[in-house]
């Protein structure tokens, strides 16, 4: 695996000649409660990218660490970017690792705002380029959360700043969570909520959604290696 953060240029001219793929972390800077970071998002799928590129022995690109996080934007610290300016970005680097000679980008996205604009993104690189983009949000997931979380989502597949989310920054960044001031909510969800654009905050007070204080590291461990390993299955697919 190579880091670009840290690589220099004739590495990475040896790496792509080899065929490796670019492996890319798409976060986003938004509210996670008053126990987890702003850069939750970011500091997951930055981590999950990473186990993916040493599977794969990929090229790991630096994360993008803001993303589109609009309906988070009533709480304080969320900055959030359009979805064009995040389509943008991505056309940006995809083009650009083209013309670097590498052979296929993998977005390991971190953030369910984020998922039209990344898949947009990809289908033009496609189109327009025939640059091969596969696009993955934490595969699996759901399937372990349910077998080892003693918690319930707040909503099905909508995990944020819950047991899942926590537990998975204990394992990667344990530092950065307030475990002393982590509380649940279970917030009751408008009945059309998904039929129209509503900010989170009109129908839930502290940012969490779920119950936060079962989580642990082993839980997170358990959850990453499951996501890194249905990754690298469906990466396989994908180049083959
Ligand atoms: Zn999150």
């Amino acid at each position: 695996m190579l880091d670009l953060h840290v690589a220099t240029s004739p590495e990475v001219k040896e790496a792509i000649e080899k065929g490796a793929v670019a492996v890319l972390a798409v976060g986003a800077l938004e509210q996670h409660g008053a126990h987890l970071p702003l850069s939750t998002d970011s500091v997951m799928s930055h981590g999950v990218a990473r186990r993916v590129c040493e599977a794969i022995d990929g090229l790991l690109l630096p994360p993008i660490v803001y993303g589109d996080a609009w309906n988070n934007e009533g709480f304080a610290g969320t900055l959030s970017l359009s979805p064009d300016t995040l389509r943008a970005i991505l056309l940006d680097l995809g083009h650009g690792l083209k013309r670097t000679g590498v052979r296929a980008l993998v977005i390991v996205n971190g953030h369910f705002g984020n998922r039209e604009p990344i898949a947009l993104a990809a289908r033009m690189l496609k189109q327009e380029v025939g640059f091969p983009v596969m696009h993955l949000d934490y595969p699996g997931m759901e399937r372990i959360a349910e077998k080892i979380c003693d918690s319930k989502p707040a909503a099905p597949t909508f995990y944020h700043a819950d047991e899942v989310e926590t537990s998975m920054m204990l394992a990667l960044a344990p530092e950065l969570v307030r475990m002393d001031k982590a509380a649940p909510e279970y917030p009751v969800f408008p009945e059309i909520f998904g039929m129209a654009p509503i900010g989170l905050d009109s129908f839930n007070k502290s940012g969490v959604f779920g119950d936060p204080t079962s989580a642990t590291a082993k839980k997170g461990e358990t959850l990453i290696a499951g996501i890194v390993e249905e990754s690298v299955r469906l990466i396989g697919i994908f180049l083959a």
